[in-house]
């Protein structure tokens, strides 16, 4: 039987891992976060003292650059050149490296070719801002998530305060989400698009469990109950 493909795309922090893991659970499929697999990319350019905007730099490190995905106790984990890296991804100046080399072409055909590969043998909900565009463009179910930056904000802010590492006014954090937003928009390789095919969910008035549900029946109605 085919793998069941399900794309989540749509701008930073539009709640896609959040859904995309929920969904993974609630289906048994597999969940793979092909951002972290940029972040990772950028975490190597930093440490090398390269700059992410660097195209010329930043091919160099490609030919050896080594990313696994492995799950530990179902959470997915990143390990670049072998040592896991998922907590040191998750920084800003990752977040802004990651929107850098994501724009250069040569990273997006390795990383579209990996993430390609995984999900050829598996049934995977996969997110990203590509996928439904370019990596799975056959998925059978595509869901453009998005949310006013305003929301976003607002959500980091909160997440960022929970976790007691709040440093930065709500406006900072709602103008860097717009500055993604743009760099990912308008960018020439693969841009963040909707794909024609794909439902638009705007989670900005829905709870998570809203949204999961909302996407459940999109799910539903596109491939049948019997996956659920
Ligand atoms: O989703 P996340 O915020 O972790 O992604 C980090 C960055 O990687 C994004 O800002 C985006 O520029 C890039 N990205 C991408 N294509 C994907 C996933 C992420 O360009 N499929």
């Amino acid at each position: 039987m085919k793998p069941i493909q399900i794309a989540i795309d749509g701008p930073s922090g539009a709640g896609k891992s959040t859904m995309a893991k929920l969904l993974s659970k609630r289906l048994g499929v597999m969940y793979l976060d092909t951002g972290a697999m940029y972040r990772a990319v950028a975490l190597k350019a930093i440490r090398m003292g390269i700059d992410t905007r660097d195209r010329e730099k930043v091919c160099e490190i490609l030919p050896d650059l080594d990313i696994k995905i492995e799950y530990k106790d179902g959470n997915q984990q990143v390990l670049l050149d072998g040592e896991d890296v998922s907590g040191l991804i998750r920084t800003d100046e990752v977040s802004m490296g990651a929107s850098n080399v994501s724009a250069i072409p040569e990273v997006r055909k390795k990383l579209v070719e990996l993430q390609q590969k995984i999900a050829s043998n598996n049934n995977v909900v996969m997110d990203g801002r590509d996928i439904g565009t370019h990596v799975l463009p056959n998925a059978q179910v595509k869901i453009f998530l998005t949310a006013s930056s305003s929301e976003r904000a607002r959500r980091r802010y909160l997440e960022l305060q929970e976790k007691g590492l709040l440093t930065k006014t709500f406006e900072e954090l709602k103008q860097e989400i717009e500055q993604r937003d743009y760099n990912d928009s308008n960018r020439a390789a693969s841009p963040l698009r909707q794909a024609e095919d794909a439902v638009l969910l705007d989670t900005s008035n829905l709870s998570i469990e809203e949204s999961v549900d909302r996407i459940i029946s999109i799910i539903k109605e596109k491939v049948g109950s019997d996956v659920l």
